[in-house]
């Protein structure tokens, strides 16, 4: 059962969180990485009514970086248990090599001893797959080899679906032979013992996946959508979307120099958030005191960008204002930017914002900045107060002129900044490029200053610091 807008709002009010869609970045950093301060590419969604959760990419290090979330009071920690699926955009190394570790993971039960030797498990094995992983042709291969020749077994079943364009070759599901014991590494048809055969997904006469699975969001039914992305090599891009109210669309692309062929996916409705690669960026002279970054200029930075298949933030806001996103976030954020860790780190937090001025200028947004993600920053997908018309949304019965009124209220409301939760060290920050004022989250009002960040929540608690002078002063407000 779903809730319409008045049952949410109760709900809301009871403080319970029954509409977040959440997203949390447990890597940033591109392919240069890992780094000190980024692991690479995986991202998690918190969007189920179950609050099982799914995946978009899977670095090396992801399962340590589950481990490592920062704890905040208030705030519910991720847990790697309860991931059900994830969707992979392309098989470059720095979005794939965690997926190993990950299913070793989720599909062991320390209650089954291990059977030395013995392969073919199956008849103790559930039917059913205990998480499905979606990805471009050659993820199943990879995966497959990857689980036999680490001479995996486990307990419980996984499957992977690949999205195909029309030339791509399909790798066959073949059960292991009767009476078999044997893992068959160099066979690449046939199946590990924990798999089940997965679907070849042709995309359609758009060359777009439409409708590839759905689940239960907590305000609505979740529709996933994908469409290819123009990378070096084949890349995918994924829409996650409400199906009614409160129509939430979040965008998550792959490595890109050019998202151009799934644009019909990112329009009509346009997206609440966008999550846009931006490797490499041109960094101004008076951003860069240490005289390092800026030393390339900004055709040398576009170029060398464009040639290994990557963005740059211009690029990145270019394309946020072509499908007219509401909300922007930088990702896959080039080696040589590391992210700030604490808030005398002046430096990184000069390149950052200069990287997000580049991103801004581009998209030209009147209400909202871009924002560059951070490993553990979560950010949260607003409701429009304007619910947009949505081409599956199912009309709710908000019809009484009572309800409409408030609508309307909630319409006249400022709209809720994006950004959630805490970053590396228990806090977050956020940066207005206007004002340059600094709003943190720190752990101790975490309980408190997550109501800020709460789509539209009321009468919430902050504290800021306002860092544009050598006083930085301190105001907590209401
Ligand atoms: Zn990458
Ligand atoms: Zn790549």
């Amino acid at each position: 059962m779903y809730l319409n807008a008045d049952q949410f709002n109760k709900r809301k009010n009871e403080g319970l969180d029954t509409a977040k869609m959440e997203v949390t970045f447990l890597g940033t950093c591109s392919g240069g990485g890992p780094t000190e301060s980024r692991n690479c590419s995986s991202l998690v969604l918190d969007m189920l009514s179950d609050y099982d959760l799914w995946m978009v990419d899977c670095a090396e290090g992801t399962v340590r970086q589950f481990a490592q979330q920062p704890h905040v009071h208030g705030q519910r920690p991720l847990k790697i248990s309860r991931v059900t699926k994830v969707f992979i955009t392309h098989m470059h190394a720095d979005h794939v090599m965690g997926l190993i570790t990950l299913l070793r993971n989720l599909l062991y039960n320390t209650k089954v001893v291990a059977y030395p030797g013995e392969v073919r498990t199956e008849l103790r094995l559930p039917r059913q797959e205990r998480v499905v992983i979606f990805g471009p042709a050659g993820l199943r291969a990879f995966v497959r080899q990857n689980l036999k020749l680490t001479l995996t077994r486990a307990v419980d079943r996984y499957v992977v679906h690949e999205l195909l364009t029309a030339g791509d070759p399909i790798t066959p599901c073949e059960p292991i032979p009767e009476g078999s014991t044997t893992f068959h590494p160099t066979e690449l048809n046939i199946m590990h013992c924990c798999e089940l055969p997965g679907l070849d997904i042709r995309a359609g006469p758009d060359g777009l996946w439409r409708a590839v699975t759905e689940g239960h969001g907590r305000m609505s039914k979740i529709l996933v959508d994908a469409g290819p992305i123009l990378h070096r090599d084949p890349c995918i891009g994924y829409v996650f979307q409400e199906a009614w109210y409160p129509s939430r669309k979040l965008v998550i692309l792959g490595d890109t120099y050019d998202p151009e062929p799934m644009i019909p996916l990112c329009i009509n409705p346009s997206p609440s958030l966008l999550i846009h690669e931006a490797t490499d960026s041109h960094i101004s002279a008076t951003a860069d005191t240490e005289v390092k970054l800026s030393k390339r200029s900004a055709e040398t930075v576009l170029q060398a960008a464009l040639s290994k298949g990557h963005s740059v933030p211009e690029m990145a806001g270019a394309f946020a204002k072509k499908i007219n996103a509401s909300g922007l976030v930088l990702n896959h954020i080039g080696a040589r930017f590391p992210a700030p860790r604490n808030p005398s780190d002046d430096h990184r937090k000069r390149i950052m914002r200069d990287i997000l001025k580049k991103a801004n200028l581009a998209w030209s947004h009147k209400k909202n900045y871009a924002v560059a993600a951070f490993d553990f920053c979560r950010v949260n997908v607003p409701i429009d107060p304007e619910i947009k018309e949505h081409p599956r949304r199912h009309e709710i019965s908000t019809t009484g002129a009572k309800e409409k009124e408030k609508e309307k209220e909630a319409a006249r409301r400022p709209p809720p900044p994006e950004i959630i939760g805490n970053a590396n060290f228990s806090r977050s920050y956020q940066y207005y490029e206007d004002r340059g004022v600094e709003r943190i989250s720190v752990n101790a009002v975490a309980s408190t200053s997550q109501a800020v960040h709460t789509p539209a929540g009321g009468g919430s608690e902050f504290i800021e610091w306002d860092l544009s002078g050598h006083n930085s002063k301190k105001r907590r407000g209401r």
